[in-house]
C-alpha cells in the first residue's frame, strides 16, 4: 500500500495486511483487515488532518433544545446501564471528546461527577463558560493519574482516530480496577451498511469530519480484549436506507418507516448501525 495512506496496517493490532475492498467512498475504496475485519478509510495524512480542523469552532456539538431532550433520554438510558456494572454511587467520569461538554452537563445533573477532554481550543472555552470542568488537549498528553476513574466515554470518538490501540490502552491506565469504559460508534456489521455500502453517511469524511476507521461488535471486541478491557455488553439499534434528501420525498418517509419497523429485530440481532459497547478494565485492586 502507498506511504501516503494515514492507516498501512489493522488499527487493533492484527498482523495481516489490509485488503482493497469494493466499497469506494471519495477517499478511494476501504481497506479491510481479514483477520478482525476492521475497515479503514485509504485517506492521506494530509487530508484527514484538514478534515478534522472542522471540529474546531465554538458552537461545538451542543444540540438544539429538541435535540438535546433527546440527547439526555440516551445518554440517561446509556449511564444506567454503566451503572450497574460499577460498585460505587459516587461515580467519577471523564468524557473524552466531549466537544463544549453536553454530555458532561447531562452527567452532572444526574448525580456525576463528571470531567471532559477535548483538542478543539474553541468548543473548550465554550465549555467552560457554560461552567463546566473540561480539560483541552489529547488524552495521551493530559498525564492524569493511575486509576483516576470509575468511567470513561468516548462517543463517537474512535471512529476519528488511527490510532485506537494506544487510546484504550491510555484509558485503561486510568481507569480503576473493574472501571467502564463506553464505547459510542457506528457499527459495520449492521444491516444499513449492508443495504447502502459506500452510500452510508457514516463513511462520508465531509460530512462527519474525518471518520476514518470503522467498527463491528466482532473487530471492537477484538481491539478491546488486546487493551486489557472484557465485553460487558454490546448494543445496537437504527436502520437507516436513505439519508434525508438523497431520494424523493415520498420515497425517503416509505423507507423511514419500514426502517423504524425494522429497528427492533436489529437491536435483537446486533444489527443496528449505533453502537454500544460497555467495557471492562481487567485490573487487580491496588
Ligand atoms: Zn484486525
Amino acid at each position: 500500500m502507498s506511504n501516503d495512506l494515514l492507516i498501512q496496517c489493522c488499527p487493533n493490532g492484527c498482523t495481516g495486511e489490509l485488503y482493497q475492498t469494493s466499497i469506494v467512498v471519495a477517499e478511494g475504496p476501504l481497506g479491510r483487515c481479514p483477520s478482525c475485519g476492521q475497515l479503514v478509510s485509504s485517506c492521506s495524512k494530509e487530508f484527514h488532518e484538514l478534515s478534522s480542523q472542522d471540529w474546531n469552532i465554538e458552537q461545538g456539538t451542543w444540540p438544539l433544545e429538541n435535540d438535546m431532550k433527546r440527547l439526555i433520554k440516551r445518554r440517561s438510558r446509556d449511564l444506567r446501564i454503566l451503572s450497574k456494572y460499577l460498585s460505587t454511587d459516587k461515580i467519577s467520569l471523564l468524557d473524552v471528546g466531549c466537544s463544549n461538554g453536553a454530555f458532561v452537563s447531562i452527567a452532572n445533573s444526574l448525580g456525576i461527577q463528571a470531567e471532559g477532554i477535548d483538542p478543539s481550543e474553541k468548543a473548550v472555552q465554550n465549555g467552560r463558560e457554560r461552567g463546566l470542568k473540561i480539560h483541552c488537549g489529547y488524552l495521551q498528553e493530559a498525564g492524569f493519574h493511575d486509576n483516576a476513574f470509575d468511567a470513561i466515554t468516548l462517543y463517537e470518538v474512535i471512529e476519528h482516530v488511527h490510532e485506537s490501540k494506544p487510546l484504550l490502552q491510555e484509558c485503561y491506565r486510568i481507569l480503576k480496577p473493574n472501571g467502564i469504559l463506553l464505547i459510542g460508534t457506528g457499527n459495520t456489521d449492521s444491516w444499513t451498511m449492508r443495504i447502502m455500502k459506500n452510500r452510508w453517511g457514516f463513511f462520508n469524511m465531509k460530512v462527519h469530519g474525518g471518520h476514518i476507521n470503522f467498527f463491528s461488535p466482532k473487530s471492537l471486541s477484538v481491539l478491546a480484549s488486546r487493551s486489557g478491557f472484557s465485553v460487558k455488553e454490546i448494543r445496537t439499534s437504527s436502520v437507516t436506507f436513505y439519508e434525508k434528501g438523497e431520494v424523493p420525498y415520498f420515497l425517503y418517509r416509505t423507507a423511514k418507516i419500514l426502517s423504524e419497523i425494522l429497528n427492533m429485530p436489529s437491536k435483537i440481532f446486533n444489527k443496528g448501525d449505533q453502537m454500544e459497547v460497555y467495557l471492562m478494565a481487567n485490573k487487580t485492586t491496588v
